[in-house]
């Protein structure tokens, strides 16, 4: 009954997805996560969604930023490469080559330019995909790329950018009416954010049982997108990767809380507390 198809997300739930690393291992098995996104001022998102990316196991991570951010991602995000744009904002999506999955719009701004370049890169994308932010902004003024959008690609809207996508609801049971028919409609996993973010995907809808207000801080977003991104890259399903990075992300702010407050947890606090969020589950 798809009025009814609701689920809690508990430790339970997330345990028996996590893989363990056999000991012959290597990164070549890990995948390649790109995040595309970053405009002046804003290039911390992209900084923060690659470190996300690279913490939760991604074999190799790429940022595409526009070429004021080179400086700035090489040397906060030593581990990972960067592929530059010719521009100053966001234009050529294209030399993204060899993604096992992108993650797109942190911080990416909608310039008319910008806009121009994500709609052909849509056009041309096979791989699948974690849309945050402004590429769901830039979604949300023109609805017909969504079809677009990769079976199985997962967005990732904040309640603000959700209503833009599928206009206002009238009540809470309108709300996730909506989520559910968008995720259908489209074949799509839609994580609504917030506290008991709720993730929508084939009719079904997960909500998660971690987290606290201490996750309501700039950049809180752009370390979600990463660590999705970064567990598809893994080879984990797009459905498995967005239950589990909503729940380790909300552990961590609960782990957090030991040493920390609220106020003075950061998103930079999400990526370190990620060990214990993971050992939590184990
Ligand atoms: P964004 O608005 O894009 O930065 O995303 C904020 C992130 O923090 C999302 O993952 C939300 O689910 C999470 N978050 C924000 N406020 C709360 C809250 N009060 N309780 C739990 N999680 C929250
Ligand atoms: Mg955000």
């Amino acid at each position: 009954n798809a009025k009814t198809d609701n689920y809690l997300l508990y430790k339970q739930d997330i345990k028996p997805m996590y893989r363990f690393r056999e000991k012959f291992s290597h990164k070549g098995e890990f995948g390649h996560a790109v995040i595309i996104g970053g405009s002046y001022g804003k290039m911390g998102a992209v900084s923060l969604s690659t470190k996300a990316a690279i913490s939760i196991g991604s074999g190799l991570v790429t940022a595409h930023i526009p070429q004021c951010g080179y400086q700035i991602i090489q040397t906060s995000v030593p581990e990972i490469m960067v592929e530059v744009d010719a521009e100053n904002e966001m234009q050529k999506f294209d030399k993204t080559v060899n993604a096992t999955v992108i993650g797109i719009g942190v911080g990416m701004g909608t310039h008319i330019e910008t806009v121009k370049g994500f709609t052909e890169f849509l056009n041309k994308n096979k791989v699948p995909l974690v849309l945050d932010a402004d590429a769901l902004n830039i979604i949300s003024k023109n609805k017909e790329l969504l079809k677009l959008v990769p079976e199985n690609s997962v967005l990732t809207p904040h309640p603000k950018e959700f209503e833009r996508l599928v206009g206002k609801w009238k009540n809470d049971y309108d709300k996730l009416k909506k989520l559910r028919s968008l995720s259908k409609k489209h074949k799509l996993i839609i994580v609504l954010k917030g506290a008991y973010t709720a993730i929508a995907h084939e009719g079904a809808i997960f909500f998660n049982s971690t987290g606290n207000p201490a996750l309501s801080t700039a950049g809180s977003g752009d370390v979600l997108t990463g660590i999705i991104t970064g567990l598809i890259a893994q080879n984990y399903h797009p459905f498995e990767a967005a239950k589990m990075g909503v729940y380790l992300h909300g552990k961590t702010s609960e782990l957090a809380m030991k040493t920390k407050v609220y106020e003075t947890f950061i998103a930079s606090d999400i990526i370190d507390y990620l060990s214990s969020a993971i050992m939590d589950l184990l």
